[in-house]
């Protein structure tokens, strides 16, 4: 089958490379001609693991292109995917600016059948108003070409963006048309060899399936940062309460550690979509306002920690970082708990040093106000030298077991503090260290 993803992000590269992976003929576009630049020769603009060694692979047998360009590309396509960004507005709602203009580009264009497939997360109701601007401009031009909307909303995670995609635990598909249902069949039946797991459904159902999903994972982290902060109140430990509940199959262990708060592109900008769009119906979501509030207080919270002990005037005072990404295995720093926490250390006087496996000092300057007052380090122990703390805020797999020893030398106090909760089995306090973590003493 052709195919055409436009949108070259963590959703749109990693969904074009795993369906030319199933051999299909893939083009994925971007109005970001550096991007495509850059993919034409071989650079992956973003981090995702196994997703070069894929694209390497695809682009050598001839199965994925890419190109800037929505008319050339959807020629002879029978699919075409919308994959662009969908972020959140000043008002808090999905910003569907980029869907929208997509749609028209390829409602100018198209010249035969095609069906067109939502990927992007957005507001239920948002494939018929594809659909109508699709059909406006197929008459502006007096043009009478078939075509289908279908919403496909995606659940892969970055770091793991390219299991979930070839091994979802389910693929959702919104659809009133029966051609368009069995094309989309046909597609991912690759993917569904050992389990079924494909759903179909109305178009509106598939599109409110993705804010459930994530509005209930982002009240589990809610819920346990809550927890946190009553154990701590209250002199319990939350990580034997964590492994408590999650024995009971009901509740399970994913998504409740405890932590800084959520961040990223998907939790913060969909839980504030779902509710705009709720209100706007007539509809106070009570649960989702406090899990919005519970997540900003979190990072409050942590924050106090350290200026509980090192005061609110930090002039003068260098902290060091570990973990800069909004979750590990991902370059993606938007909506990192991190921005917020440096932005508020710097506020008050302090500098940063910090080190990520997978941050540059260019992105931190992206997202840093007084960037001047950051200095991006590389090696974890390099972040250590004349710093007064050790703040832990990305839980990356070589910051699991360090070097104690060294980090106390280093140090000009032993205080470390944990925002993920990795030390509580390593004995600090016995080791001589000021240890602060969340939800226990
Ligand atoms: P992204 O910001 O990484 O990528 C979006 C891409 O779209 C960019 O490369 C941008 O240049 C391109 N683009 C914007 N306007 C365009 C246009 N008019 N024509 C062509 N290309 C255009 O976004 P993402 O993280 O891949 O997310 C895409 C969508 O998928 C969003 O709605 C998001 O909520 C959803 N989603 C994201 C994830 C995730 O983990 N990142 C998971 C599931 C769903």
């Amino acid at each position: 089958m052709k195919i055409v993803v436009i949108g070259t992000g963590y959703v749109g590269l990693v969904s074009g490379a795993c369906f030319s992976e199933m051999g299909n003929t893939v083009v994925c576009v971007d109005v970001d001609s550096d991007k495509i630049g850059k993919l034409k020769k071989g650079i992956i603009p973003i981090y995702e693991p196994g997703l070069e060694a894929i694209i390497k692979k695809n682009r050598s047998q001839k199965n994925i292109y890419f190109s800037t360009s929505i008319e050339e590309s959807i020629k002879d396509a029978s699919i075409v995917f919308i994959a662009v960004g969908t972020p959140m507005k000043e008002d808090g709602a999905a910003d569907l600016q980029s869907v929208f203009s997509v749609a028209k580009e390829i409602g100018k264009s198209m010249t035969a059948r095609l069906v067109i497939v939502n990927k992007s997360t957005v507001p239920v109701g948002t494939a018929y108003r594809l659909k109508e601007i699709v059909a406006k401009e197929l008459k502006l031009r007096e043009s009478i070409v078939d075509f289908d909307i279908v919403s496909n909303p995606e659940f892969l995670k970055e770091g793991s963006a390219i299991t979930d995609f070839m091994k979802p635990d389910r693929v959702i598909i919104g659809s009133d048309s029966e051609y368009a249902s069995k094309k989309m069949k046909e597609l991912y039946s690759p993917f569904f060899r050992t389990h079924q797991r494909y759903l179909e459904m109305d178009i509106r159902s598939a599109e409110m399936t993705k804010y459930a999903a994530n509005a209930m994972l982002a009240t589990k982290i809610s819920f346990i940062n809550e927890m946190a902060i009553i154990c701590e109140k209250l002199d319990a430990d939350i990580n034997q309460v964590r492994l408590g509940i999650g024995s009971d199959k009901r509740i399970g262990y994913d998504f409740i550690y405890p932590g800084v708060g959520y961040g990223g592109t998907c939790f913060p900008k969909d839980i504030s979509a779902i509710q705009k769009v709720a209100k706007e119906a007539g509809y106070i979501p009570k649960l989702l306002d406090s899990v919005s509030r519970i997540n900003q207080y979190q990072k409050v919270y942590f924050l106090q920690k350290i200026t509980s002990r090192f005061g609110e005037d930090l002039s003068g005072k260098v902290f060091g970082i570990w973990g800069l990404t909004f979750k590990p295995g991902t370059n993606d720093m938007r909506e990192a708990p991190s921005i917020f926490m440096i932005n508020e250390l710097i506020s008050r006087g302090a500098k940063i040093k910090a080190y990520d496996p997978k941050v540059s000092q260019e992105s931190v300057n992206f997202y840093i106000n007084n960037k001047e007052n950051v200095l991006i380090c590389k090696s974890k122990y390099e972040v250590l030298t004349n710093v007064q703390a050790l703040i832990l805020l990305t839980e990356w797999k070589e910051f699991r077991s360090p070097d104690f020893d060294k980090i106390k030398k280093e140090l000009l106090n032993p205080v470390i503090f944990d925002g993920r909760n990795q030390y509580g089995s390593f004995e600090l306090k016995d080791k001589g260290f000021e240890y602060y973590q969340i939800g226990k003493n």
